[in-house]
C-alpha cells in the first residue's frame, strides 16, 4: 500500500458553520488525491439520532478512493476556547466536561486531540494534558496556512517530557472547501489501512505550505527558535496590514 495523504480537523455541512456536504468533501478529497478525511463536525449540533445518520452518510459517501471518517469536536461550558477532537469516533457520547471526554472519548475513538491551543491561550486542564493523544500545532484557520504555532510545539513538548507518546499534528479546520488551506498528514504505507490509529501512534508526517514535520518531534531547537521569529515578523506585518486596509477603507468613505 502507497502512503496515505490525508486532512484532519473538518467540518462539513452538518455542523451549523460548515459549507460542504459529505459529497462534495469526498470530491474535494479525490481531486487532490487525499486518502482519508478525518472529519470534526461541532457535537453540538448532533443528537444520538443525527449521529447515526452521519456515521451511515461517511460509509455512503466514501470509496475505494477515499474515506470519510466521522468524529466530532466539543466544547465546554466554563471552558472558553478549549475544543477537543475525537477522530474516527465509534459512538455517540456527550461528554459536559474536559474530563469527561477523556473518559468517554479515549476507548470510543481512534484518537483524541486538543484543537488549536492559541484559543485557549494554552491553559489545558490537566485531565486532558493526562489523557489527550495529540495536538494541533498547525491550525491552518488560526494560525493561517503559511505558519504552524510556536507556542503549541512548546505546549507539546512540554507534555511530551511526562508522556512521549503525545503527538503533534497539522488540522485544517475546514469549513469551506473553496479555501483550501493545505495542510496535510502524510500516514506511513505500513499504516495506511488505519490512518487514524496511526496517528494516535505517531507515524505520520506533516505537510504545509512552508514546512514539513515529523509527528514526535515537531519542530525544535534552532528551527523553534527561527519560527518564533517568524512568526512574530509575520503577525506585525499581517497587523499593519489590516490597519492599512482600514485606513484605505475609511479615506474611501471620506471622499
Ligand atoms: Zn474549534
Ligand atoms: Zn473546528
Amino acid at each position: 500500500m502507497p502512503p496515505a495523504l490525508g486532512i484532519v480537523h473538518v467540518h462539513s455541512n452538518y455542523s451549523h458553520d460548515g459549507r460542504d456536504s459529505l459529497d462534495a468533501l469526498a470530491r474535494f478529497a479525490v481531486e487532490r488525491r487525499i486518502a482519508f478525511v478525518g472529519l470534526t463536525d461541532h457535537a453540538e449540533d448532533f443528537s444520538e439520532a443525527r449521529w447515526r445518520e452521519y456515521v451511515a452518510e461517511c460509509a455512503r459517501a466514501s470509496s475505494d478512493a477515499v474515506r470519510l471518517i466521522p468524529g466530532l469536536e466539543f466544547r465546554f461550558a466554563d471552558f472558553s476556547g478549549l475544543h477537543l477532537l475525537a477522530f474516527g469516533l465509534t459512538q455517540w457520547i456527550e461528554p459536559t466536561t474536559p474530563d469527561e471526554f477523556i473518559r468517554l472519548a479515549s476507548p470510543a475513538s481512534r484518537a483524541t486531540a486538543l484543537a488549536h491551543p492559541i484559543l485557549a491561550s494554552y491553559e489545558i486542564p490537566a485531565s486532558v494534558r493526562d489523557g489527550i493523544d495529540a495536538i494541533e500545532v498547525w491550525n491552518a484557520t488560526y494560525n493561517t496556512r503559511y505558519l504552524p504555532d510556536p507556542r503549541a510545539f512548546r505546549l507539546l513538548h512540554r507534555i511530551q517530557r511526562a508522556r512521549p507518546a503525545v503527538v503533534g499534528f497539522a488540522g485544517l479546520d475546514q469549513h469551506d472547501a473553496r479555501n483550501d488551506r493545505e495542510t496535510r498528514v502524510l500516514v506511513h504505507e505500513t499504516q495506511a489501512h488505519d490512518p487514524l490509529g496511526a496517528i494516535k501512534r505517531g507515524q505520520f508526517e506533516n505537510r504545509g505550505r512552508t514546512m514539513r514535520f515529523d509527528a514526535v518531534r515537531g519542530v525544535g531547537g534552532a528551527p523553534l527558535a527561527l519560527l518564533y521569529v517568524a512568526r512574530w515578523c509575520y503577525d506585525r506585518v499581517e497587523r499593519v496590514q489590516d490597519v492599512m486596509v482600514r485606513v484605505l477603507r475609511s479615506r474611501r468613505g471620506e471622499s
